[in-house]
């Protein structure tokens, strides 16, 4: 079957409305957010219900075409590019969410954005766990794909630690509930963690159900500076050390903060490293918390120290964060996106690490992320993505990758593999022994995908 069969059969079978093949559809659709990749899909498709989504799972298998699963396209690691043409398919439609606040859980479909599923919570006094700083635009789908975490990552985990259930649409058409929507489930083998972090390669993601738990009463924000680096990884370390349970807890260098503050006008102070820290519970108990984290930060020499308790203030500050991947964007035409896991007490060694190496490779290289949870993203500015430079670029963020497995950590903590990682994906298992995890990978891929039409060329080749 050739290009234009395809799209004639696909409108034939969804309607026309739902089916894009213009120039600049195929373009557009052909990027995500990493910008680094590029592929030229054949086909777009809507999907506004799950019965659309079985027509072109039927179709495609039929026919072998690929099938490249698509949410809002913010991934960093080439997850929805069409590497071999093929059927985009983009669940962005597909927005339904229902709160059920009395069995404390809330069911979207793929397509609704992370926020607005978060502000439905709020509704009711809940809210969702999960809020990578993309939530404005990721949707659940994408993001439970990814298994993607955000600034809540200590205390709540990744999408995976609240997932309840979830239906998926199996190549051939097959729709399948995995889990159910309750809090405890021995079910055997757990088929719906498998698609968590499955990146649309076993199946396409229709809707899900997950945890919510209750708003905090009243939250106090943070922000302390430091003149050293290792210093303010300490202090996020002795936090979690000493048991303390913030509800977000992020570092941010000097290069981050210098790109914020260009762009937001925040009035940051120079500094080398910062971190911003939310604590919650009863308002009596508020400024005691505060007090205590003020307390470690000044033990590791923190020379400022904002704290906000009223809505604009802490907007304000929470920029300095939120603003990072926006704002260090601008500076670089492309960047590549580092995001290694280590253990908590390797916080220090690894911001250590990263300005050794920005500094061998003679590359501008800056950390940010969730490391209260142990997560740490980077970005190694450069100018274009080919020559001399790129090639250092790719050599340091291998090198970052290396430093954490040997602290023994992890290559990919959030973002997924992608097209970026799956080279990184082989050498983790190398050092843990376990290259026959690979091997039982692409096992359960042939189970759910025998015909391999699912987001080729991603996760493994
Ligand atoms: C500014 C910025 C900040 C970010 N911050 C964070 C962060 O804090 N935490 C974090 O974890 N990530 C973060 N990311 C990365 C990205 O936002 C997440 O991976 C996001 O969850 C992806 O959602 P999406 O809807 O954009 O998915 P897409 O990018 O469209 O797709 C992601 C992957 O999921 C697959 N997929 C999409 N929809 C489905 C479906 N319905 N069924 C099956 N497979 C599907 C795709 O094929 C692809 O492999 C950030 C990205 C940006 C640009």
């Amino acid at each position: 079957m050739d290009i234009n069969e395809v799209v004639v059969k696909l409108r034939e079978l969804l309607g026309p409305e739902k089916v894009l093949s213009e120039p600049e559809d195929i373009y557009v659709y052909g990027y995500d957010s990493s910008i680094v990749y590029k592929g030229y899909p054949w086909v777009i498709v809507r999907a506004y219900s799950t019965e659309d989504v079985v027509k072109v799972l039927k179709f495609a298998d039929e026919h072998v075409i690929p099938v490249i699963p698509r949410g809002a396209g913010t991934s960093l690691t080439g997850g929805p590019i069409p590497i071999n043409g093929g059927i985009i398919l983009d669940l962005s439609g597909m927005k339904k969410i229902r709160v059920d606040v009395d069995d404390g859980i809330v069911e979207a479909e793929a397509g609704a954005i992370v926020d607005e599923v978060d502000k439905e919570c709020r509704k009711y006094g809940f809210m969702f766990p999960i809020d990578p700083a993309s939530a404005e635009v990721a949707t659940i789908g994408g993001s439970l794909a990814n298994d993607g975490g955000g600034m809540r990552g200590a205390r709540y985990g990744t999408m995976r630690h609240v997932l309840l259930s979830v239906e998926v649409v199996l190549p051939g058409g097959k729709v399948l509930q995995l889990g159910s929507p309750v809090y405890k489930q021995a079910l055997g083998y757990e088929l719906a963690q498998l698609i968590a972090g499955s990146e649309g390669t076993l199946g396409i993601i229709t809707k899900a159900t997950f945890k919510i738990v209750p708003l905090p009463e009243r939250v106090g924000r943070i922000l302390a500076f430091f003149s050293d680096v290792e210093d303010a990884a300490k202090a996020i370390f002795t936090i979690r050390r000493r048991g303390l349970n913030p509800l977000i807890l992020e570092f941010m260098d000097d290069i981050t903060l210098q790109a914020v503050d260009s762009v937001y006008k925040l009035g940051l102070p120079q500094a080398n490293a910062a971190v911003l820290a939310d604590v919650d519970g009863p308002p009596e108990a508020i400024d005691r918390y505060i007090n205590t984290f003020k307390g470690i930060f000044k033990e590791y020499n923190a020379f400022r120290i904002d704290v906000a308790t009223d809505p604009d203030e802490m907007n304000r500050i929470y920029m300095a964060r939120k603003g990072a991947y926006p704002a260090l964007s601008r500076l670089y035409p492309v960047v590549i996106i580092g995001d290694v896991c280590v253990p908590l007490s390797k916080l220090p060694n690894i911001v250590k690490a990263i300005k050794d190496i920005s500094k061998k490779y003679e590359l501008p290289i800056a950390a940010v992320g969730h490391a209260g949870d142990g997560n740490l993203h980077t970005f190694t500015g450069l100018h274009s993505t080919s020559g001399d430079e790129w090639e250092r670029g790719y050599k340091a963020n291998d090198e970052i990758a290396l430093v954490a497995l040997e602290l023994g950590g992890s290559v990919s903590a959030e973002h997924g593999i992608g097209m970026q990682k799956k080279y990184l994906l082989v050498k983790e298992l190398k050092v843990r022994r376990s290259e026959y995890a690979l091997e039982l990978m692409k096992g359960i891929k042939k189970l759910f995908d025998p015909k391999g039409i699912l987001n080729p060329g991603k996760l493994f080749d």
